[in-house]
């Protein structure tokens, strides 16, 4: 009973709380000039029935966050994309907490917490696959931030109160702050205003911000693609001018862009967004190639579409197999090329690839992985043509193979290969081993003998995980190599 009452009172909020706050002044965190003055009088407060979240759209673990750290006695809320995510009633792909703790004050309260970034500190809570980003209140830009010669922000890492984080995020609707405990939702900039008129409006003077971070450029267009929002005329106006400072972002933080944009769900409406607001020049130089390229049209379409089809039901893609498919029309034409002025086919093929890709790569960089990956489905692809003898065996065992494969399919479907060929080999790689024997003798038998191919399919049942395609599916591998190059 005694032990219960000092526990109380060492762990009570506001007493554990007032010796956290005096630590946290020291060091990065900013002393607190006035508490609640200009935030507190600019906060709109939105109630449960003004607002409607449903709360089980939010994820569990993002709830628990909030939960452990209000009853350490800070504040914690759900931020940014999950907010208008909710508020649209559409269950958020990933969660951000911000807070008032520290990185280090957060960490010590999770099992499994790490404190990561450079640019920003901030903290990843793990919950088995799920990962919640937790990050403390910034404070406004100051002279003291590090930027480079066009204005970018290189790094700033001073901890502020709430509505200064509210000020330096991206736009309104992105500005809301949910508080699960009490189902509040606190919105400093007319978000919910914004949300509910379908526009997204960056916070503060739009030149300034882009100029900040020209990654927001790239975000308004992904936004505006996915949620079929407009864009506020003044958010838009600098865009076209400003677009050259995309060159200055690093190439791997723009890859990391460019893969958020294929996987958004609107893989198509974003890259045609980006060509419309003149974005594409700095960073994906081949789009204008790739979209009017008039034998490309129906490939890269049916991918996208496919792509999105995936997204939309949740399931996992290949970015491998994504820039396979955008970057192929521009291989077989480099090919073609190389072959007409009498280079050797497949040394051809390889140069071409070495074409597109330095023409690319200096705008964007791929991860090393994804580009081997992309070649290799590129370079399987010459080899379906050869069923005789040991060849169709070895090139079942190759790990590129079932992504070669769909990608294979992707062609036959768009009249660009035999599809003849594309259904030997899925019926070939859905049997088993011996069965596949039988069906190489068939072959040739039927070869010999003059006739086609017209053999029913014999399916092998699916080990898991091989329905999805391999092309689409075999992204969890890539997933880090993309994060691993921001
Ligand atoms: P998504 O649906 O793609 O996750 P999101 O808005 O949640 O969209 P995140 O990249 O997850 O995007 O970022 C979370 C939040 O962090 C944003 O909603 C925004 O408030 C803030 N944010 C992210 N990037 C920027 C940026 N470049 N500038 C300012 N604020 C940003
Ligand atoms: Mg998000």
């Amino acid at each position: 009973m005694i032990r219960q009452f000092f526990k109380k009172i060492f762990t009570s909020p506001r007493l554990g709380k007032a010796s956290t706050k005096a630590e946290s002044h020291v060091g990065t965190h900013r002393p607190v000039k006035q508490e609640h003055g200009y935030a507190a009088a600019r906060v709109e407060v939105l109630h449960l029935h003004q607002h409607n979240i449903n709360r089980h759209l939010a994820s569990s673990n993002a709830i628990r966050v909030c939960e452990t750290l209000q009853n350490e006695g800070f504040r914690a809320y759900i931020v940014g994309g999950a907010v208008r995510d909710l508020l649209l009633g559409i269950r958020p792909k990933d969660f951000d907490v911000a807070t008032d703790a520290e990185p280090e004050q957060v960490q010590r309260h999770f099992r499994r917490a790490r404190i990561i970034g450079r640019r920003f500190r901030l903290v990843h809570v793990m919950f088995g696959p799920e990962t919640i980003e937790v990050s403390t209140f910034r404070a406004l830009q100051t002279e003291t931030s590090e930027v480079d010669e066009h204005g970018r922000v290189l790094r700033d890492n001073v901890f502020g109160e709430q509505h200064e984080d509210a000020a330096r995020r991206d736009f309104t609707v992105n500005a809301l702050y949910y508080d699960p405990k009490t189902e509040t939702v606190l919105d400093y900039h007319h978000g919910v205003r914004d949300l509910r008129a379908k526009t997204l409006r960056i916070i503060g003077d739009p030149a300034l911000r882009f100029r900040e971070d020209p990654v927001r450029m790239l975000r308004v267009v992904r936004f505006a693609a996915k949620l079929q929002f407009d864009i506020a005329p003044d958010t838009r106006a600098p865009i076209a001018a400003m677009a050259d400072l995309i060159q200055n972002v690093p190439a791997a933080r723009l890859f990391d862009e460019m893969l958020k944009l294929l996987q958004s769900g609107s893989a198509l409406a974003c890259l045609k967004r980006m060509r419309l607001e003149g974005l594409h020049d700095g960073l994906f130089p081949l789009l204008d190639a790739i979209l009017d390229h008039p034998t490309a049209e129906p490939f890269i379409m049916s991918a996208l579409a496919k792509t999105d089809e995936r997204v939309r039901a949740e399931k996992p893609i290949s970015p491998g197999f994504l820039f396979a498919c955008l970057l192929w029309h521009l291989v077989q034409e480099r090919w073609q090329l190389r072959k007409s002025g009498g280079e050797v086919d497949i040394p051809a093929l390889f140069a071409a690839m070495d074409d597109v890709f330095d023409k690319q790569l200096e705008h964007m960089a791929i991860p090393r992985k994804i580009t081997s990956d992309i070649r290799e489905i590129w370079a399987l692809q010459p080899r379906f043509e050869k069923r005789n003898g040991k060849a169709p065996f070895r090139l079942i065992e190759h790990p590129r193979f079932r992504a070669a494969l769909d990608f294979l399919e992707l062609r036959a479907s768009c009249k660009e290969a035999d599809t003849d060929l594309a259904v030997w080999w899925r019926t070939f790689s859905d049997l088993d081993g011996h069965a596949r024997e039988d069906f190489l003798t068939t072959l040739n038998a039927q070869k010999s003998a003059g006739t086609g191919l017209k053999k029913r399919r014999k399916r092998r049942k699916p080990n898991r995980g091989e329905e999805g395609g391999a092309g689409f599916t075999e992204s969890n591998s890539h997933d880090s190599d993309a994060a691993d190059a921001t």
